[in-house]
């Protein structure tokens, strides 16, 4: 099937046949439907590196620059074993890596701001300006974006379809959808993929360094039990991107 953006195809029948497709009969479904229209994001975290290493295989025979385009946010704010891991897994699987930065630098924002403590006063604002807004931009040149969400996660991640048709009409596909976190451990495991060492200090999910956006938590806590604790808020809104509720609606 070749991918024709002004045909119309009815996206949630085609979601309901890929829950019986595996992650990466799902992925190369986007690979051949999507063609050079897809991308993929991550931050490197579990899911992120089951369906890299997915991803990796399915291209293996491809240059480097001919692989589907990895986007990552660089907010800033990351941790150091952060930058330093995804550096080690762009190396090791020959990733096709696209680096995103906000609009405006760390001195500009400084500036108008008075300090880089917006994630303390107003997060929302803070995901907006490093996260969301970079993310917007580089999404206008593709049609479609791999993503490593699960259901099991909780949130408004529970509902999530493999494949779905945003607001503005470009698509996410989520193969992962029907997976639990154990079936991305195991994954990792029986394919001697590395994990993002954070997790294995209590870090369930790896956002940006500061404590107030990401902690550690207990083996049994919620897997976003540590992102922006006691604040309400539990998403930056870059996996809300194009959805009926607007990214600011995630509000604290
Ligand atoms: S996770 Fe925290 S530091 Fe990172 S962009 Fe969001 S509020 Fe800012």
């Amino acid at each position: 099937m070749r991918h024709d953006p002004q045909a119309y195809f009815d996206h949630q029948a085609l979601s309901r046949n890929l829950e019986e497709q595996s992650p990466p009969e799902i992925i190369r479904w986007a690979i051949d439907f999507f063609g050079p229209q897809l991308c993929m994001s991550t931050s490197f975290q579990l899911g992120g590196m089951t369906l890299l290493h997915m991803l990796a295989e399915a291209q293996k025979d491809l240059p480097v620059e001919s692989r589907v385009p990895v986007l990552f946010v660089d907010t800033g704010f990351h941790f150091p074993d952060t930058l330093a891991f995804k550096d080690e897994v762009v190396r090791r699987y020959g990733i096709n890596l696209v680096t995103l930065k906000p609009i405006i630098d760390r001195e500009s924002f400084v500036r108008f701001y008075g300090d880089d403590r917006l994630y303390e006063r107003n997060p929302n604002e803070c995901c907006r300006i490093n996260k969301v807004e970079p993310m917007q931009r580089a999404l206008k040149k593709y049609d479609a974006q791999l993503i490593a969400l699960r259901r099991d996660a909780g949130g408004d991640r529970a509902g999530i379809q493999i494949l779905e048709r945003r607001t503005d009409g470009k698509h996410l596909v989520h193969p992962l959808a029907n997976w639990t976190r154990q079936q991305a451990l195991d994954y990792l495991k029986d394919h001697n993929v590395p994990i993002h060492p954070l997790h294995e200090k209590g870090y369930k999910t790896i956002g940006c360094f500061p404590p107030c956006c990401t902690q550690p938590v207990g083996e049994h806590a919620p897997e976003r039990a540590g992102r922006w604790t006691g604040t309400g808020k539990t998403e930056c809104g870059l996996h809300q991107v194009g959805k009926a509720r607007p990214a600011a609606d995630f509000s604290i």
